[in-house]
């Protein structure tokens, strides 16, 4: 058909052209190891992209490749995030916070040829270097005078250089592979989830709207989630291409002193995190009677939002917190709790029970709650099942798989793990859920290898861990144990075991002995049953 409109391609080229453009001078705030406060504007972050380019290119960084980073919310990372797509390359953010293995093992999956790394994490990368078959070349995120005395790694400062700051970006398809993320939200190995631009980009105007996150150029937004953990919930690309100003915390992101400070200096509007960061900042503010009175709004998500954490952030300091869902899989936005029409006119118990929810779906998220035979099951806030989703910003198929996985059996749908149920007015209630691992202050601990390394033990004829709900960080891990017949073994014993061959923070916090394990008809474990049995447990302080 002759005579439509113009077929521009919706790329973060374009994000980057359009703030270049309408919001030049607007600033990117961020802390950095080598620097407490480095401060430039969009202008500059952008010269500095396009020489960062130029110099991937004189590497020999080509379209497709992937390009990691181990960093924390900073400017050289967001400098990162642009150059490296922008030139049709793959940036593949990776979690520092994970075990050494694992980090390995995702690095030499994804097939990385460069490792972007903050000075702070060099250590962990520097034990798992011989592991890593692919990468050619690590380069330091920080000056030369802040280089540590390591041989065979570049400086950032001096590996921009004096690269040249025109390019002539190539021009990219929209279904062009963006950035690369990979989740340990399921069982097995971690999985990659493989954005395009076109899903960045529909992202960031989805989530930007007014009932999702109702970002704007009025904002001053601080992302406490990291940028190695889904763009930091998309407002790496959002936040900028709505011309709000940018605060960056670094590697500060759970301290409620640095928080509290950047809030209050750069008059932060806007900020989004796990709940357990907010209970830091929440601490540090009871303690020292300081004042946050430029925020205005804080998404809370990732783990159930505590109610405590709600009404202490609005009774104490007028901060109205919204409750989000999502996942790595969904780019990663599904739900944000916004009030609909009516709402005001709910009772305060009514209104606490609806505020608890994890929210509506925006335009480009649609989901279901189906039963055990797949039926779509009845929107009316109280039949629960699991929960699936489909859109142009969800993972179609994990990266480098043969074919669609389990969770997309159902073609077309992608089934999130989480058990849920939805009212009539679309608000989503998470209630359960079906995948077998553990959130713990943000971060995925899997049952399945705690349970192996468990198993390990020569007097543990079964293990089982579940997750136990925890103030501080919503979920810890509890080890059920049912001993092998004649052998003894003590909570210590175990946990020293363990100590040995998982991280720190996977450690359970208690162990329990039981004579039997429930289980399935076909013989697993009886999650649900244990969750259920062990709901009230006291974890030890
Ligand atoms: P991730 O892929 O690491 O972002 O984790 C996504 C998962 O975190 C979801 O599938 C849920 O299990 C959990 N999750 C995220 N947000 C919430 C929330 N608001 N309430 C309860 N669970 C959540």
């Amino acid at each position: 058909m002759h005579g439509l409109m113009m077929d521009l391609p919706l790329t973060v080229t374009a994000i980057m052209r359009h703030v270049e453009r309408a919001y030049p001078d607007e600033e990117i705030v961020s802390i950095t190891q080598d620097n407490p406060r480095h401060r430039y504007t969009y202008a500059q972050a952008f010269r500095r992209v396009r020489q960062l380019a130029n110099a991937l290119t004189a590497f020999g960084i080509r379209p497709s490749d992937r390009v990691g980073t181990l960093a924390w919310n900073d400017h050289r990372h967001f400098e990162l995030y642009y150059a490296v797509s922008g030139m049709g390359a793959i940036t593949h953010t990776i979690n520092p916070r994970l075990f050494p293995e694992q980090i390995a093992w995702i690095i030499n999956h994804a097939c990385d040829r460069m490792l972007f790394v903050d000075p702070l994490v060099w250590p962990v990368i520097e034990k798992i270097r011989p592991q890593l078959t692919q990468v050619e070349a690590i380069v330091l995120l920080t000056d030369a005078s802040h280089m540590p005395a390591a041989s065979n790694v570049y400086c950032y400062e001096k590996f921009i250089g004096e690269h040249q700051e025109d390019i002539s970006w190539p021009d990219l398809d929209e279904r062009t592979a963006c950035s690369l993320c990979y989740t340990s939200g399921t069982t097995g190995h971690p999985k990659g989830v493989l954005y395009s631009h076109r899903s960045q980009v529909l992202h960031s105007l989805f989530s930007s709207a007014v009932d999702a996150l109702a970002l704007s150029a009025r904002d001053v937004v601080m992302p406490v989630v990291p940028m190695f953990h889904v763009n930091a919930w998309g407002l790496s690309y959002s936040a900028p291409m709505v011309g709000a100003k940018l605060v960056l915390p670094g590697p500060k992101m759970g301290d409620g002193e640095t928080l509290q400070n950047l809030i209050e200096t750069e008059q932060v509007t806007f900020s989004a995190g796990v709940p357990t960061v907010w209970m830091a900042l929440l601490d540090f503010l009871r303690r020292s009677g300081k004042r946050i009175d430029s925020l205005q709004r804080v998404v809370i998500g990732g783990s159930a939002c505590p109610w405590s954490v709600m009404e202490e952030f609005e009774r104490e300091h007028n901060v109205h917190v919204h409750h989000a869902w999502g996942m790595t899989e969904m780019s990663p936005l599904g739900t944000v709790n916004q009030p609909i029409r009516g709402t005001d006119k709910l009772t305060s118990d009514d209104r606490k029970t609806l505020r608890m929810k994890q929210g509506r779906s925006f335009f480009g998220v649609e989901m279901k709650a189906v039963d055990e035979a797949g039926e779509e099951l009845p929107r009316d806030g109280k039949s629960s099942g699991v929960l699936k989703v489909r859109g142009p910003t969800v993972c179609a198929q994990y990266f480098q798989e043969d074919g669609p996985g389990p969770a997309h059996a159902e073609p077309g749908w992608f089934a999130t793990g989480d058990v849920a149920h939805i009212d009539s007015d679309g608000y989503l209630q998470i209630t359960d859920r079906a995948k077998d691992v553990i959130k713990s202050g943000g971060e995925w601990i899997s049952s399945i290898d705690l349970e192996n390394a468990a198993m390990g033990h020569p007097a543990v004829a079964e293990a089982a861990v579940i997750a136990v709900p925890h103030p501080k960080w919503s979920e810890r891990p509890l080890l059920v144990l049912v001993l092998r017949a004649g052998h003894a073994l003590t909570r210590e014993e175990m946990l020293e075991f363990l100590r040995e061959r998982v991280a720190k923070l996977w450690l359970p916090d208690d162990v329990v002995f039981v004579s039997e394990i429930p289980h399935t008809a076909t013989g697993k474990i009886l999650k649900s049953e244990l969750r259920k049995r062990f709901a009230d447990f006291k974890l030890p302080e």
